[in-house]
């Protein structure tokens, strides 16, 4: 069990204004503080130069640029994404939703995410995600079956399950995912290794239920091949180098007929309610990464009726906490 993420958070000024950036670096993704920082520096290098506030043609620009660089760097990349989004927002007064007209009632309801631990745990966990009306359910144990049963036994609400990999033969997938329909279960989240898309492929087009492709999806240039290979991708803004990616990926995927979630790492609110700002292009949301720590720098987003809030601030609307 994991009981801490790394992550950075950068800043962008810009006459008096700041615009809040997050790096959130889980370890299989290979990014550090420290190739964050040395990534960071590049880029800073890169913005000190700019002058006049920004637009999306100058925003476009920059990221384009910054994206080359370096290889990788995804979770520094999103960073320096998500700062310069936050501070076009400010400067513009608005909050990122509105000036990209994106409507906020079609904020899909959240779910809060359970990984694999012992009953007594999964039941205490429960209790802490009573605020959202799914729960995503981490899969791949050794005992599957036994721990949605536990989760049954407690709570009746949808369940997203996300097997991280962690499936093995593709006869013995397909049975659990018609046994996990059976118990409620609406959506499979990476059945197989990242690398087989052909048990991915073969399952997708036997399973009753939308096959969503995670680690098998991290930009916008997998999408040819994974669009024939799964139902649906998860869009996570530390895969996708930010938000500019992220509304490319969720246009490209509905182009294909996909299905979209939105996702995210364990992040603070800024990373967050940064995706939540496209949210509500989405059909699944799974943003309950800041719900998950201890050391939030930022107040929570509000959550109604289990759906995330956005707001009238501008930008990603954060507020940093006072106390
Ligand atoms: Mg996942």
């Amino acid at each position: 069990m994991r009981t801490h993420t790394n992550a950075m958070l950068a800043t962008l000024s810009w006459n008096g204004l700041t615009g809040y950036g997050e790096a959130a670096m889980p370890p299989y993704y290979g990014e550090t503080h420290q190739t964050a920082a040395a990534f960071l520096e590049m880029a800073a290098r890169r913005l000190q130069s700019v002058q006049q506030p920004l637009s999306p043609a100058l925003i476009d620009a920059l990221l384009h640029e910054i994206d080359g660089l370096a290889p990788g760097n995804h979770a520094a990349k999103a960073a320096v994404d998500i700062a310069l989004h936050d501070l076009w927002g400010r400067q513009q007064g608005k909050p990122l939703w509105t000036i990209w007209g994106i409507d906020p009632d079609r904020m899909p309801p959240g779910s809060f995410t359970l990984g694999i631990d012992t009953p007594e745990v999964l039941r205490e966990k429960l209790l802490e995600g009573a605020d959202f009306p799914i729960l995503k359910i981490k899969l791949g144990s050794d005992d599957d079956r036994g721990i949605i049963r536990t989760i049954r036994e407690a709570s009746d609400k949808p369940i997203y399950v996300d097997a991280n990999q962690g499936w093995t033969g593709r006869e013995a997938a397909l049975d659990l995912v018609y046994w996990l329909q059976e118990h409620g279960v609406q959506l499979i989240e990476q059945p197989f290794h990242k690398n087989d898309l052909e048990s991915a492929a073969w399952l997708t087009e036997r399973s009753p239920l939308p096959v969503f492709a995670d680690e098998s999806f991290q930009r916008l240039t997998d999408l040819p091949l994974v669009a024939s290979c799964f139902h649906g991708v998860n869009v996570k803004l530390m895969k996708c180098t930010g938000l500019s990616e992220a509304r490319r990926a969720i246009a490209a995927a509905r182009q294909k007929n996909m299905q979209v979630m939105i996702g995210c790492m364990t992040e603070t609110s800024c990373a967050i309610s940064a995706a939540a700002q496209v949210a509500p292009l989405c059909d699944f949301v799974d943003l309950d990464g800041c719900w998950l720590i201890r050391n939030n720098p930022f107040d929570l987003p509000g959550l109604q009726e289990g759906k995330l809030q956005l707001t009238t601030l501008p930008g990603l609307g954060l507020h940093v906490k006072t106390s």
